[in-house]
């Protein structure tokens, strides 16, 4: 016989969107639990490059949850020693170096996912740990979660659940969406296997100070993924890799051992330990636009199952704080206004396109992805091997972002000129790489330019009620169209 808890809102998830959400919506007066499936010592423990930039800014870490009290922890190594990313594309001798105009960290996860746990439970949120949920219940909304404590099975009655299971959330498998109550069809989106990514990673120690302690790296891998070094400390390095699930499988940790075996930047490389094991961990992650709308009748999702992620940017834990911290406030609110249908939680999905913009900037850049992921591998190696890097360092030196004319122009003209060189040498003849093909890739930098632009536009004009929702999205699937075709995408290249 299952024992029951009764609660306003229940938060799937110890993780970043989890704790944001339940600090919040216990902050803002309603009665939280937070359901992790590992034990308290182990939460927080999550696969991650722990690649984090702007950890002190609240605009970026909303709430109640106070980020400068977790990044004066030396623990947690937000010392700031990151100032600049490198990619080496060793087969091409090439060493690219893009510098930070401020700083970026890479963190321990794990003591920043600890102490973030401390944080809910400071603001009077209830935390399960030891607790797997196992299904949804329904009727009309989603109305609780069905889960297993401690091995004694325990059903959860909410009013609303807040999803922040992470990327792939089994949560959205057991919904069934259609069969709740709505007006006209129920707006969530369910996203499709091929919008996410495998990723695995180690924590590797070295003998020697490794010599780029300052530098996130990456580097090239079949299958459009890329291998990454994100030193922690000049000794300790988070080194992993991931590939797009849309490619053919890659067997990660042997990948991943054969690149550091033959990498002679990191010659005596070892798995370091954590709770008596080897530290390697791997997940899923989202690798595709805020999801269109991220609610239905009581239910609420944030973080890496919303997809307002983006890993490869580094916005991964940003984007999973945010709107983790929007789920927590827009599901108090609802509550306390005894509607908890999917108008009611509308505010969720307004604040992170238009209001706050994090989810529209990056389903406005996720054009960019699009115009790559139609590109071979080679072929956006033989790009990074063009980039000029004298003007980008002049120009991210003195400015936070490229974003001028003056700066896309004289980035544009370095990259005429390097592509001069190496159309008269045919220096990418070995990887399959014609001069076509990059004149190819350039056009469509140039046509995606446009369109992040106009999709900026259209997500920030983001309906601020449900009632304007369908509108919308038919004219954002009618911009994707036009999309496809200026850049003659195949009908497989169509993402959504
Ligand atoms: C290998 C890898 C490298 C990455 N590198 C970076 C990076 O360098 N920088 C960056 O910003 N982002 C990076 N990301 C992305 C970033 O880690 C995610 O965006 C972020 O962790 C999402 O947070 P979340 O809270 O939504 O989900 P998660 O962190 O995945 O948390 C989900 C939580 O839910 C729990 N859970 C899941 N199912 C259940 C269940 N049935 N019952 C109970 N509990 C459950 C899990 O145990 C977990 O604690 C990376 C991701 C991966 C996989």
């Amino acid at each position: 016989m299952s024992r029951t808890a009764e609660y306003e809102v229940v938060v799937v998830g110890g993780g970043i969107a989890g704790s944001f959400a339940a600090a919040t919506a216990a902050a803002e007066g309603a009665e939280v639990v937070q359901l992790e499936r590992k034990p308290r010592e182990r939460a927080g423990h999550i696969a991650c490059g722990d690649a984090i930039k702007s950890p002190r800014d609240p605009k970026k870490y909303p709430g109640p949850i106070d980020m400068e009290a977790i990044c004066a922890d030396e623990d947690v190594l937000a010392d700031g020693e990151i100032d600049q990313i490198e990619w080496w594309d060793r087969e091409l001798d090439e060493r690219t170096v893009l510098p930070y105009a401020d700083h970026s960290n890479v963190i321990d996860r794990y003591q920043f996912g600890q102490h973030l746990l401390d944080q809910v439970d400071e603001q009077g949120a209830d935390q399960h740990y030891d607790t797997v949920v196992q299904d949804t219940v329904q009727n009309g909304q989603v109305s609780g979660i069905e889960a297993t404590r401690d091995g004694e099975p325990v059903s959860y009655e909410a009013e609303v659940v807040v999803d922040t299971a992470g990327a792939q959330s089994i949560l959205q498998d057991m919904v069934a969406f259609d069969g709740l109550s709505a007006v006209e069809e129920v707006t969530f989106e369910k996203p499709h296997y091929t919008h996410f990514g495998s990723a695995y990673r180690e924590i590797i120690e070295t003998e020697e100070p490794v010599d780029f302690a300052n530098a996130i790296v990456g580097k090239p891998l079949e299958q459009l993924g890329y291998v990454w070094y994100f030193p922690r400390t000049p000794t300790t390095i988070n080194a992993g890799l991931g590939f797009q699930m849309s490619e053919q499988p890659i067997p990660l940790a042997d990948r991943l051992g054969q690149d550091m075996n033959a990498e002679p930047a990191l010659p005596d490389a070892q798995v370091a330990e954590r709770f008596g094991t080897t530290n390697k961990l791997g997940s899923s992650i989202a690798l595709r636009r805020p999801l269109d709308s991220m609610v239905a009748p009581g239910y609420l999702a944030a973080g890496g199952a919303a997809a307002t992620t983006h890993p490869l940017s580094g916005k991964g834990i940003r984007g999973a704080a945010i709107s983790g911290y929007s789920a927590g406030a827009h599901a108090a609110k609802a509550v306390h206004a005894g509607d908890t249908s999917e108008a009611s939680l509308w505010g969720h999905n307004h604040y992170l396109f238009a209001q706050h913009g994090e989810a529209g900037k990056l389903a406005s850049r996720d054009a960019y992805n699009v115009a790559a992921s139609s590109q071979s591998i080679n072929v956006l190696r033989a790009v990074a091997a063009m980039l000029p890097q004298d003007e980008i360092k002049s120009m991210v030196g003195t400015e936070s972002k490229i974003e001028s004319l003056a700066d896309v122009v004289s980035v544009a003209v370095g990259a005429a000129r390097n592509f001069a060189g190496h159309y008269h040498s045919g220096s990418f003849d070995h990887l399959g790489v014609s001069n076509r093909d990059l004149l190819d890739v350039f056009q469509g930098v140039w046509t995606a330019r446009g369109y992040v632009d106009r999709y900026d536009t259209h997500y920030g004009a983001y309906p601020s009620t449900r009632a304007g929702f369908f509108r919308w999205r038919d004219d954002r699937d009618s911009l994707d169209e036009t999309y496809y075709d200026d850049l003659g995408l195949d009908d497989a290249d169509r993402k959504y």
